[in-house]
């Protein structure tokens, strides 16, 4: 019997092991599927950071073009700044940072980094520029380091180290039964969103790019994760340029400037007083959201 048995339990090893891969490998090409070709275009030089300034000038977006998201939008990330982008759901916050990491190609006018064309430069230079906070951070089915190492696979241990501290997430992996070697992912351990945007945070810090796009969860987190989470970014934002697409106000009163969004037209900008002084758009979303909490 054990004679059968063993073959048997080694085949059924290696059944589960090849749908483990063709579901990893599907779920790789769905990703893929979802973006459009961009490529190089040709004669694309390599992008020259020098300050690292954003610049959006009569930018004009749509996914279908029945229905345009963005109509001639025109604003300034200043180097070394953190602007906000807040805006009702929907308003077109997070296609920003799609656009500027040039998922998507712009229907009319341009966005430079450096005064640079990014549909001018190469695909590798503008997203080795770019680190990108996602809403949703995909992890992988390995342990919490490789996880944070994927920011930049040959980063020393000790700069791994350094982003786990950072990011704040010391504490939390060592109150884990494996510490750093615990699996995480789909069939790992169930890490929470806060959790899992500081893994981003640290993967981010590890990268190294002068800018930084946090694209802040919309789940609700609770208020110790959410202070978690904005001291983390205020490491990473420090000496970057860094644009926060923000759903709780609360979380961007320190931006330089905060730039309201609405039907694709900016709304307003400036400052969290000067904008509650304004008494327009902002200081409703504001009222709003101060009710909620209460
Ligand atoms: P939220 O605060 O809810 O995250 P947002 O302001 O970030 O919203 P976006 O994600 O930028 O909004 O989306 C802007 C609009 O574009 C929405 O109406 C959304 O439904 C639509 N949209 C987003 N992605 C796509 C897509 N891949 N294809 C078609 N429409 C899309």
């Amino acid at each position: 019997m054990i004679q059968l048995f063993l073959p048997l339990n080694f085949l059924g090893f290696v059944y589960r092991e090849i749908r483990r891969a063709l579901t990893d490998l599907e779920n790789m090409l769905g990703l893929l599927k979802r973006q459009p070709a961009i490529t190089d275009t040709p004669g694309a030089r390599p992008l020259q950071l020098t300050q690292g300034e954003i610049r959006f000038e009569q930018v004009s977006f749509a996914y279908q073009p029945a229905r345009p998201i963005l109509h001639q939008l025109s604003f300034t990330v200043p180097a070394g700044s953190k602007v906000a982008v807040v805006g009702a759901s929907g308003a077109g916050k997070s296609t920003l940072s799609r656009l500027l990491y040039r998922f998507y190609p712009i229907s009319a006018g341009a966005i430079y980094i450096d005064g640079q064309d990014i549909s001018k430069v190469t695909l590798d230079s503008l997203r080795q520029a770019i680190a990108i906070v996602p809403q949703d951070t995909v992890l992988f089915n390995s342990s919490i380091r490789d996880n944070i190492r994927y920011g930049r696979p040959d980063a020393s241990e000790a700069e791994i180290d350094q982003a786990i501290k950072l990011a704040h997430l010391r504490h939390f992996i060592d109150s884990l039964p494996q510490g750093d070697a615990t699996l995480v992912g789909e069939r790992g351990l169930k890490v929470s969103g806060g959790e899992k945007q500081r893994i981003a945070i640290a993967r981010a810090m590890l990268k190294g790019s002068p800018i930084l796009v946090f694209d802040e969860a919309t789940s609700a987190l609770d208020s110790a994760s959410e202070q978690a989470i904005l001291h983390a970014m205020r490491e990473v934002s420090r000496n970057h340029t860094s644009l926060v697409i923000a759903h709780r106000l609360s979380t961007i009163t320190d931006a330089d400037t905060i730039i309201v969004l609405k039907n694709g037209q900016l709304a307003e900008q400036g400052k969290h007083d000067a904008l509650l002084a304004a008494n327009g758009e902002y200081a409703r979303m504001w009222q709003l959201q101060q009710k909620q909490q209460h």
